[in-house]
């Protein structure tokens, strides 16, 4: 829950930052995701415009990923940029109007309270990737042996010949 006082935001252009560190978010039920090794980091700058308030800023969180290829459990920040405005004309869904949501803010504002929970909520989930590696050019998994094979090879591809190479194979015998 990430919740900020706007009372003392009156003018246009009048602004204020607040960083927080929020509890960890529970992500692990979450494909790919083992763990959440930090707090949720947030700093975001709360801007009152002509039309309503601007929400710019940023978070930070320490995710335990597995590797998409080799299985692997790795260390991942995940930072993202989050951002939306809020205008007043906007009335908070009733619970059944809940699935109308994702294409609306999630800003609500309830007396002089932000609530930006649900965005940043939303800002996270886009950001955390859906098929992360543990490094750019994992080697993944044998599947004959099941060796990690970032960690050393295995014997396989030594012992059976490279099928993809068989083709090229073919063509040397016939010249
Ligand atoms: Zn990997
Ligand atoms: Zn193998």
């Amino acid at each position: 829950m990430m919740q900020i006082n706007i009372a003392g935001l009156k003018d246009d252009g009048d602004f204020i930052v607040v960083s927080e560190d929020l509890r960890k978010p529970d992500l692990a039920e979450l494909p790919g995701i083992e763990g959440v090794n930090s707090p949720l980091s947030v700093e975001v700058t709360i801007t009152k415009t002509d039309k309503g308030f601007l929400v710019q800023g940023e978070f930070q969180i320490e995710l335990q990923l597995i590797c998409n290829r080799c299985l692997t459990s790795f260390k991942y920040q995940l930072a993202a940029r989050i951002g939306d405005e809020y205008l007043p004309n906007w009335k908070e869904p009733a619970e059944n109007e809940l699935d109308e949501l994702l294409n609306e803010p999630n800003i609500i504002l309830r007396g002089n309270v932000l609530d930006i929970s649900g965005l940043i909520e939303e800002s996270i989930l886009l950001a955390i990737p859906m098929k992360a590696t543990c490094q750019e050019k994992c080697q993944g998994i044998c599947p004959e042996c099941g060796q990690v094979l970032n960690e050393k090879t295995c014997q396989c591809e030594i012992d059976k010949p490279d099928l993809r190479l068989a083709p090229l194979a073919d063509l040397f015998k016939k010249q």
